[in-house]
């Protein structure tokens, strides 16, 4: 009843649930999960997922926060899903947030994803991953990544012996918090020369020649866990649908996931509103944003599925011979040839969605905000926030708009990034902020350090 299929609509190509792939082997295109929903016995009203309430011990629908809707991802039998517990989240009503973003106050929320076993929202999709490589009888996973994929991994593999990790991460690039975990959890890590897009090509060559299951968000069944995050945004706010859902985006999986969420919800005949979708790159790594632009004609555009791939291949092949290599603060969205971005672009269509950039100035003084109003997150996450406020400036987002901010990672994966902001050290902050183009910090809770003066009055004995 659950099949993948190739989502070039030219071709269509079918496959079975357990061939393992990473795109379709006729066209090249990326493919989905779907299902015969018509065989399926799909719940009449999203209240229906209420009846499982979290807790350890109602089965896996009560303990997983994705598997909760299993009914909307049914593509193995309950009895095969594996979980750690992921997708126990929260939405935070963001007071103080919402007025730097701009908005009416109980208008904006942050969907925090930190809160997730591994301290992202990658969990969210690794389970479903996961769940179908030990189900294929797989023995080893594989993953590039910018940090937070491998320490999802990682941390599936540590917690559930089903399958060993082995994680493919640049060199010099990875933020510190992240890398601790894959080292933590006991999973092979290897430091290739390169960034995210290198390590990508090469683990995906890897996995292809000696059977690692890879678990990418070109694996289809990730992004099937990641639609999740869409379903308890709204059960968390009542069954409405926000007005805007902002995203990070980097190798889009996300944006991928949520569009196909709301396509199916839709489908389905569960919502009868779409929110739209604003996905926000780093400035130094916006090949999303250069290519379907500001909403200006002539650009990149899904087109029912009948994209213009000659831009796309001119534009890679620009970078290539410029030598362009992603550049941000924002690590978890440094990257600059997005795996999925004609599944974003299909997202894009449906939401009625728009793309903006931001510079990394806007993304930490965005995370400091975002720390102030009582959620860290890592800087990647914040650039959702900055866009929002950027959203606000120009009149796209109403200030009466009901908009949810995905928070994507936890604050504590990247302290570098927070101390030097914050902190005191000129040195520090020039050598970690500054290759980056940040240089203020307007919102830097500065450590206060004593004088000789003061000490003198604090520890007379000494
Ligand atoms: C992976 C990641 C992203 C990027 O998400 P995509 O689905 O690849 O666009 C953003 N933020 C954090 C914290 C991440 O770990
Ligand atoms: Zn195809």
């Amino acid at each position: 009843m659950a099949y993948q299929i190739c989502i070039n609509p030219d071709c269509g190509q079918r496959y079975e649930v357990d061939q393992v792939l990473h795109s379709c082997e006729a066209c090249g295109e990326l493919l989905d999960v779907d299902y015969e929903w018509d065989l399926l016995p799909v719940p009449e009203s999203l209240n229906y997922f209420e009846r499982f309430r979290f807790g350890s011990f109602g089965g896996v629908r009560c303990f997983s926060g994705v598997w909760r809707y299993y009914d909307l991802l049914p593509f193995l039998p309950l009895a095969s899903l594996v979980s750690i517990g992921e997708g126990r989240t929260i939405l935070q009503d963001a007071v103080f947030v919402s007025s730097y973003v701009g908005i009416d106050s109980g208008r904006f929320f942050l969907q925090y994803e930190g809160l997730n076993p591994s301290g992202s929202f990658k969990d969210n999709g690794m389970t479903a991953a996961f769940t179908h490589g030990a189900f294929v009888g797989a023995k080893r996973a594989a993953c590039a990544s910018t940090g937070n994929t491998s320490a999802s991994l990682a941390i599936y593999a540590a917690a559930t012996r089903l399958m060993e990790a082995v994680v493919f991460v640049g060199s010099g690039k990875i933020a510190y918090g992240k890398l601790s975990q894959a080292l933590d959890y006991g999973a092979k890590t290897i430091q290739i020369q390169g960034d995210f897009d290198d390590a990508l090509l090469k683990v995906r060559q890897v996995a292809r020649e000696a059977g690692i299951y890879l678990v990418n968000s070109v694996n289809p069944f990730r992004l099937e866990g990641q639609k999740t995050i869409m379903f308890r945004v709204l059960d968390d706010l009542g069954w409405r649908v926000p007005d805007w859902i902002v995203v990070p985006g980097g190798n889009l999986g996300n944006a991928s996931a949520f569009g196909k969420a709301f396509i199916e919800l839709s489908k389905l005949g569960l919502i009868d509103k779409i929110p739209r979708i604003a996905i926000i790159n780093a400035l130094g790594a916006n090949t999303l944003h250069q290519l379907y632009g500001d909403g200006e004609a002539g650009k990149l555009r899904w087109n029912g599925g009948r994209y213009d791939k000659e831009m796309v291949k001119n534009f890679y092949e620009k970078m290539t011979l410029e030598s362009r290599k992603a550049n941000t603060i924002a690590s978890a969205i440094e990257i600059n040839r997005p795996a999925n971005l004609s599944k974003a672009l299909r997202t894009l269509e449906f939401c009625n969605g728009v793309v903006r950039e931001v510079t990394d100035q806007q993304i930490l003084d965005a995370k400091a905000i975002v720390g102030a109003g009582g959620l860290g997150c890592e800087p990647a996450s914040a650039a959702a926030v900055a866009g929002a406020k950027l959203l606000v400036e120009e009149g796209t987002i109403g200030k009466e708009q009901l908009t949810v901010c995905i928070l994507t990672g936890h604050q504590l994966k990247d302290p570098n990034a927070t101390v030097a902001y914050h902190g005191t050290d000129q040195n520090f902050f020039k050598n970690t902020l500054g290759k980056f183009n940040v240089t203020s910090a307007q919102f830097a809770n500065k450590p206060i350090t004593t004088t000789d003066e003061q000490n003198k009055i604090l520890y007379p004995d000494r």
